[in-house]
């Protein structure tokens, strides 16, 4: 069996929804639909939470309203009449629920974390209602399921952690004989409950996280994460012109990406499934017939250069030299010490014997962080750096990889340059003014120059 996984924009319309019966029926394998809640419904009902929290209730009633005509809009893609009535009523009944709770919460004017996972929850299961009744109007023998009786978790409402034995139980007996019988079984992401049956809520972007969870415990063959985009892609295509879809990536590939924003999806999101070995593919549901982005544990040896490219705009750049040269014993954790001490995340570093280079973006503490590295050290700050990475697990197993991506850089001032002991990335800072001439020098060489053989490989 496979899970198939349909974001907020796969199923922000009518149309879209359409296009989600559509793969789903072209699929042949049993397979798990889970879907998000209409794009930017997650966030309407957050506001609905808080305007009933600052006592706002005719505000935030009206807001529940606005979500249950949009709701009821999707109703209209429904054609057989008794269907589009089943999945009304379902909607009204919803949204009527909603009411009362957000009505309750404004009198109290309180709203707890229990409380907003109620609210917030909504989305996934009026957005699982409105697929199951599409898939079944398209000829699909569907069964919804609400999420909250499958996925079981934790009470730390707002990222609440999957208990995982207990889901594998509930998907054994509630999701195991609907596939055997050849029913598609539909359920909202990001939403479970208690085992005492409080509804929570797993944290933004849980949907692709309940879809792998879900395959985890099922055995998929695979799991599909159905986005809007092509999948990854070799590089930002606002800084390089053509960037192309990267056809499989490894875990780690797709890991180091997500640091630089390649924001398909967040890959922790997707450990359960690939820590058992099952692939996840990354697909468009926009244009199906796109061959996507597989992510795997391991990648496959062969092929050459990068997976991908990737930058970070805007950093700064601190350097810090020990002032008691002889006394560099202990430096390094000082150093680190203030940094977090202020809560500031350090990116890329490099190191000499008395110095130390790193990168950071938030600069809020820089100042005191500065002032209070200055007790130990001369410190120096440089704004307006760029980081500039390649990526993949090939610069591991070609050592002479590294040369080929500096000496696409030639000429280019490098302010740091750092490749780990993992070697799955290079990296260097340099210039922001610089960077978008790096990613293109880059993106050329190992993207647009290869052999003919891969610009095949990677249009199919
Ligand atoms: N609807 C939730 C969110 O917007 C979960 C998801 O879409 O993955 O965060
Ligand atoms: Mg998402």
């Amino acid at each position: 069996m496979i899970v198939m996984k349909f974001g907020g924009t796969s199923v922000m319309d009518r149309e879209a929804v359409r296009r989600v019966a559509h793969v789903v029926g072209r699929e042949q394998r049993p397979r798990l639909v889970v879907v998000s809640a209409l794009s930017k419904v997650t966030d309407a009902l957050l506001e609905v939470a808080r305007l009933a929290e600052r006592g706002d209730g005719a505000l935030a009633r009206q807001a529940v309203r606005a979500l249950h005509r949009r709701h009821e809009e999707m109703a209209a893609l429904v054609r057989a009449p008794e269907g589009r009535a089943s999945l009304l009523a379902a909607i009204d009944a919803l949204f009527g629920e909603l009411d009362t709770i957000v009505h309750a919460l404004a009198v109290v004017e309180e709203v707890s974390p229990r409380s907003s996972d109620l609210i917030v929850a909504f989305g996934e299961l009026a957005s699982s209602r409105i697929v199951a009744a599409a898939l079944e109007d398209a000829g699909l023998p569907s069964r919804w399921l609400d999420a909250r009786t499958i996925l079981v978790t934790d009470d730390r409402h707002g990222a609440a952690v999957p208990d995982r034995e207990a889901t594998d139980g509930r998907l054994r007996s509630a999701v195991r004989p609907l596939l055997a019988d050849g029913l598609l079984p539909v359920v909202g992401g990001f939403v479970g409950a208690t085992v005492s049956g409080f509804t929570t809520t797993l944290g933004r972007g849980g949907s692709d996280y309940s879809a792998a969870l879900f395959g985890a415990s099922l055995e998929a063959e695979e799991i599909q994460i159905w986005t809007d985009v092509d999948g990854m892609l070799t590089a930002d295509p606002r800084v390089v012109s053509g960037p192309r879809v990267v056809e499989r990536l490894s875990f780690d590939e797709a890991s180091e990406l997500a640091y630089f924003g390649a924001k398909v999806l967040h890959p922790s999101t997707i450990l359960p499934a690939v820590a058992l070995g099952i692939p996840v593919r990354i697909l468009n549901s926009h244009r199906p017939e796109a061959a996507g982005t597989l992510i795997t544990r391991a990648v496959s040896e062969g092929g050459e250069g990068p997976a991908a490219i990737a930058c970070k705009r805007g950093v700064t750049r601190v350097d810090i030299a020990s002032t008691r040269m002889l006394m560099a014993y202990g430096f390094l954790r000082q150093v680190f010490e203030v940094f977090e001490r202020f809560r500031t995340p350090v990116d890329v570093v490099t190191t000499s014997e008395v110095s130390v280079s790193v990168t950071v973006d938030d600069t809020r503490a820089l100042d005191a962080i500065l002032g209070e590295l200055q007790a130990f050290a001369e410190v120096g700050r440089e704004d307006g750096m760029a980081i500039v990475c390649a990526v993949g697990e090939r610069l591991r197993t070609d050592p002479r990889l590294s040369t080929r991506v500096l000496s696409a850089l030639e000429g280019l001032p490098l302010a740091m340059v750092s490749q780990g002991g993992s070697r799955k990335n290079i990296t260097v800072v340099l210039r922001d003014a610089d960077a978008p001439l790096a990613m293109e020098r880059l993106h050329r060489r190992f993207f647009e120059d290869a052999p003919a053989e891969r610009a095949a490989l990677a249009s199919a």
